[in-house]
C-alpha cells in the first residue's frame, strides 16, 4: 500500500482523539539512530521514542527475537506458564537488587502495580497505612492513580476529583518528606532523576537520606526507574549510582528498545500480592518478553551502560563548549545520556522546530527546556553531528 496516496494529517485530525501536540512530521522508517519521514528526509533521533529505543530503531537483536517468537507463540494468558516471561524475570532479578517481578505493558501500568503493592503492604504490615508521598515536577503516568501521584497540576486539573492517598512535597527536600510522613504513610515514590519534569538531578545524598528515613519509619521506598533504568544514566539502574536500594522499582521505556513492555520489581519481604490480587490479560506475553529478554541481555552482555557513561561525557563536553558562545543558555545538566538544556527564555519549541528542519529530532520538555535522550548506542560522530546542528540553530537565532 502506498503511503503517499492519502492526506494522513487531515485524516488524523478528523478521526483521532486530539490529545497530542505533534510535530508536523510523519515518520515512516527507522534504523539505528536515524529515522526518515514520508518525504524521505533523514533525521538524527535524539528523542528515541521518548527514551524507548535503547538500541536504536529496529535493532537486529529485537527484530530477530520478534520474528522468531511470532512464529512460535505470542499470547497464552497467564493461566499458563510461558518460558520467555520466566527468562526475562530471571534476568531482571539477577541484574538488580530486587527479588520478584511482575511484567506488564507500560510504565503507568508498572507504577499502578507499585501503588497497589505498597497499599497492600500497608494494609497487611503497617496497620492499614495507605498514603504515598510523591514529589513536585514528578511524572508517573496517565492512569488516574498515577496522575494523582504525578506532581504537576496541568496533568491533574482536568480530572479532579482524583484518587486520594497521595501527598505531594518538594523534590530534593528531605525535610519536606519528613514533615509529610505520618501514621498513614506507607511509601515514598520518586524518580532517581526526574525525566518529564525536565531532567532534574537531586543532591548526591538526597536518595540516601530518603532511604534512611524510610528505614527509620518502616515505610517503603518506591523508585520509578521507567526513564532512568536500563542503562540510560550510565549504570543499568540509576539507584546503583546513589548508594541506595529501593524496596520496589518500576521499569518500562528502554526495556525492549521499541516494544510496549514494563515491569514491577520488589524485595521478597514486600512481595505481598496473593493469587488473584493483581493481573492482566496481555501482561508478560511471550512475544514482548522474548524481545525484551534479548534486548536486555544484549545491553548487559555488551556493557552498554559503560558506553553510555563515555558518550554522556562527550555529549556534555560538546554542549558545554556551546555555553560560552550563547548567552541565552541558562543551564546544561544531565547524567549519562539523559540531558537537558534550559534557556533564559521560552524558546524550546522554536529550537526544536529549527533542529528538525536541519535533521535533528529533540524534545521540548518544558517551554524553556529541551531534552536529549538519544539511543544508548549512539557514537561520538553522531553526537558531534547533533551538537553541530544545535550550534547552527543557536547561531541562526542570534542573527
Ligand atoms: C514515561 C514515564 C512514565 C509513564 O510510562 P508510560 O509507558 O508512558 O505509561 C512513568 N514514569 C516515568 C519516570 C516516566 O518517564
Amino acid at each position: 500500500m502506498s503511503t503517499e496516496s492519502r492526506n494522513w494529517r487531515e485524516l488524523e485530525q478528523k478521526i483521532y482523539m486530539q490529545v497530542f501536540k505533534r510535530n508536523d512530521l510523519i515518520l515512516v522508517r527507522g534504523k539505528g539512530v536515524k529515522v526518515w519521514d514520508e518525504t524521505g528526509k533523514e533525521y538524527l533521533d535524539f528523542v528515541a521514542g521518548l527514551a524507548v529505543n535503547s538500541l536504536g530503531h529496529c535493532h537486529p537483536v529485537m527484530v530477530k527475537a520478534l520474528n522468531r517468537q511470532s512464529k512460535i507463540l505470542t499470547q497464552t494468558s497467564n493461566l499458563y506458564y510461558t518460558i520467555p516471561q520466566i527468562q526475562l524475570s530471571e534476568l531482571l532479578v539477577k541484574s538488580s537488587c530486587l527479588d520478584r517481578v511482575f511484567i506488564c505493558n507500560s510504565g503507568a501500568e508498572a507504577n499502578e502495580g507499585a501503588i497497589k503493592l505498597a497499599r497492600r503492604y500497608g494494609k497487611i504490615k503497617l496497620n492499614g497505612a495507605y498514603e504515598i508521598i510523591t514529589t513536585t515536577d514528578s511524572f508517573h503516568g496517565r492512569t488516574l492513580a498515577t496522575t494523582a501521584a504525578t506532581g504537576q497540576n496541568k496533568f491533574q486539573e482536568p480530572y479532579t476529583p482524583l484518587p486520594t492517598g497521595f501527598v505531594n512535597v518538594n523534590y530534593n527536600d528531605i525535610d519536606a518528606v519528613k514533615t509529610a510522613t505520618n501514621e498513614l504513610t506507607c511509601a515514598i515514590m520518586l524518580e532517581p532523576i526526574q525525566g518529564e519534569g525536565g531532567v532534574n538531578i537531586p543532591d548526591d545524598d538526597y536518595l540516601k537520606k530518603v532511604r534512611a528515613w524510610c528505614d527509620e519509619k518502616g515505610i517503603l521506598l518506591i523508585l520509578d526507574e521507567i526513564q532512568t533504568g536500563i542503562g540510560r544514566t550510565g549504570t543499568l539502574y540509576a539507584y546503583q549510582q546513589y548508594g541506595v536500594e529501593p524496596d520496589i522499582m518500576t521499569l518500562a521505556k528502554g526495556m525492549g528498545s521499541g516494544i510496549p513492555i514494563g515491569a514491577l520489581l520488589a524485595k521478597e519481604k514486600v512481595s505481598v500480592f496473593k493469587v488473584g490480587e493483581h493481573g492482566g490479560t496481555f501482561v508478560g506475553n511471550p512475544l514482548m518478553c522474548a524481545a525484551a529478554y534479548e534486548v536486555m541481555k544484549y545491553i548487559i552482555d555488551e556493557n552498554i551502560p559503560a558506553h553510555v557513561l563515555k558518550m554522556g561525557q562527550i555529549l556534555m563536553e560538546e554542549l558545554n563548549s556551546l555555553r560560552g558562545q550563547f548567552a541565552g543558555i541558562k543551564e546544561i545538566r544531565g547524567k549519562g545520556l539523559m540531558v537537558a538544556i534550559t534557556f533564559k527564555e521560552n524558546i524550546a519549541t522554536d529550537i526544536m522546530n529549527r533542529c528538525a528542519a536541519k535533521g535533528l529530532l529533540i524534545n521540548n520538555v518544558k517551554p524553556d527546556t529541551i531534552r536529549l535522550i538519544p539511543p544508548l548506542i549512539i557514537d561520538e560522530r553522531d553526537i558531534r553531528k547533533a551538537v553541530d546542528i544545535l550550534n547552527d540553530v543557536l547561531k541562526e537565532r542570534q542573527r
